[in-house]
């Protein structure tokens, strides 16, 4: 259900551009999703299908970007990528951090005709 929504607000946004360069129709829209999002593309897909029907952007591809996940140490403030099961900080081996990236869905660009 949690894609359902998404892929609603998605399509929002895309219908929205679309219609300020007044578009025809979305060729394809090009998606960034992070890794720790929690989100499936298959499911993404699925409900565009089904949510686009009777708008211009009905049968337009979906394209995944997987965004890795970066952490921000919060003892030292060094930026990494962590290890699967390793997310102590490289430098000061502290293990309290923030996500900054990789917890996101976000819309890179459309292609319109
Ligand atoms: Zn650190």
């Amino acid at each position: 259900m949690h894609e359902l929504a998404i892929t609603q607000s998605m399509l929002d946004l895309v219908l929205e551009q679309a219609e300020k360069v007044k578009a025809e129709k979305v060729e394809k829209i090009n998606l960034v999703i992070g890794e720790m999002s929690g989100i499936v593309d298959t499911c993404v897909e699925f409900y565009f299908e089904f949510l686009s029907k009777n708008t211009i952007a009905n049968g337009a591809i979906l394209s995944f970007k997987k965004t890795p996940i970066q952490v921000r140490c919060s003892h030292c403030g060094q930026l990494f990528i962590p290890k699967e099961f390793d997310w102590s900080c490289p430098s000061c081996q502290n293990s309290g951090m923030e996500i900054v990236t990789g917890n996101e869905l976000y819309i890179e660009s459309i292609e319109v005709e």
